[in-house]
């Protein structure tokens, strides 16, 4: 898709879209400084234990920091900074500021030893040659236990490349990593894979969530994924919960873990330290 569209950028290019192409490299040209200075920051949305309201983990986030614009979300930047061969910098920043967090926080309070962490890998970064030994050696140098990550992936980008996919992911698990697929229900979906995969756990994807209180159909779609996975000895993590009735029909389905924005909106580090040190409880069990 990115190629198709960075072709067509150069076949059609009309006045009109001249302003556009300028904003971009404008763009392009700030992320550019932008890994150079840093600037990027993670951001820790809070995964529960839905029937317990305990925080299991975050899902580390990604925002850029502008120094004009303000705190940036990651569709603002990106779908350019991959065109633009940014987000491999983009990513090792994020897995170096999560593996920093998480030695603090492990230094710091004891709660935090049973804590995970969730980082989204782009398709390219995880096919990078030196994806598995870089990880390794950032869990080295922070003296981090393999089971304090996890990697979540989406279906697309383990398609793209199922052939290596299956092996990368074994060599990550065999070091104890776990490994998530992202946004599960909405890409190629083949159960098939599902099966053949080495992974750990599935999140159901938000569009499925948001449907619930509405549609018959996605019900029965969930409740379907959460008996799948529980068959296959998966995690489940239900994406996107902003309404109680959602959380009550995910956790009658018997989805064990949660996120969204009726539980936590994803929190700047400080703010998520101050939820370890609260040890707050998200939702009050029923
Ligand atoms: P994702 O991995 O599926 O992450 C969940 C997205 O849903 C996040 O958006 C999160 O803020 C948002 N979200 C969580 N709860 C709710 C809710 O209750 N309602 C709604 N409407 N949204 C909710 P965000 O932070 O904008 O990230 C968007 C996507 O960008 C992520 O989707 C992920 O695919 C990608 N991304 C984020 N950080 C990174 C990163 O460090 N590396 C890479 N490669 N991709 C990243
Ligand atoms: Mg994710
Ligand atoms: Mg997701
Ligand atoms: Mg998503």
């Amino acid at each position: 898709r990115a190629k198709a569209a960075g072709k067509s950028r150069y076949e059609i290019f009309h006045p009109a879209m001249r302003e556009a192409a300028q904003a971009r490299v404008a763009l392009e040209n700030e992320l550019r400084r932008a890994v150079m200075h840093q600037e990027f920051r993670v951001y820790y949305q809070p995964i529960i234990d839905i029937s317990s309201g305990v925080l299991v983990g975050f899902e580390a986030l990604v925002r850029w920091e502008h120094p004009t614009r303000g705190i940036l979300p990651p569709a603002a930047f990106l779908d350019v900074a991959e065109e633009a061969g940014l987000n491999d910098a983009i990513g090792w920043q994020v897995l170096e500021q999560v593996c920093r967090q998480l030695a603090e926080w492990r230094r710091t309070l004891p709660q935090a030893m049973a804590l995970s962490v969730s980082v989204n890998l782009s398709a390219r970064q995880f096919m990078l040659p030196d994806l598995y030994v870089r990880i390794v050696q950032l869990l080295e140098q922070y003296r981090l236990p393999p089971s304090a990550l996890k990697l979540e992936l989406t279906e697309s980008a383990l398609m793209e490349y199922s052939r290596d996919a299956a092996a990368v992911l074994m060599r990550l698990r065999e070091y104890g990593i776990q490994i998530a697929i992202d946004d599960f229900g909405v890409g190629y979906s083949s159960l098939s894979y599902l099966v053949q995969l080495p992974i750990d756990q599935i999140k159901i994807d938000r569009n499925f969530i948001v449907q619930l209180e509405q549609a018959q159909h996605s019900q029965a779609i969930v409740s379907a994924i959460v008996n799948l996975a529980r068959s296959l000895n998966l995690e489940v993590v239900a994406e996107g919960l902003e309404t109680t009735g959602q959380i009550e029909r995910m956790r009658a389905v018997g989805c064990q873990y949660g996120q969204g924005y009726l539980i936590g909106y994803p929190l700047p580090a400080d703010d998520a330290t101050q939820v370890l040190i609260n040890r707050t409880t998200f939702h009050p069990p029923a």
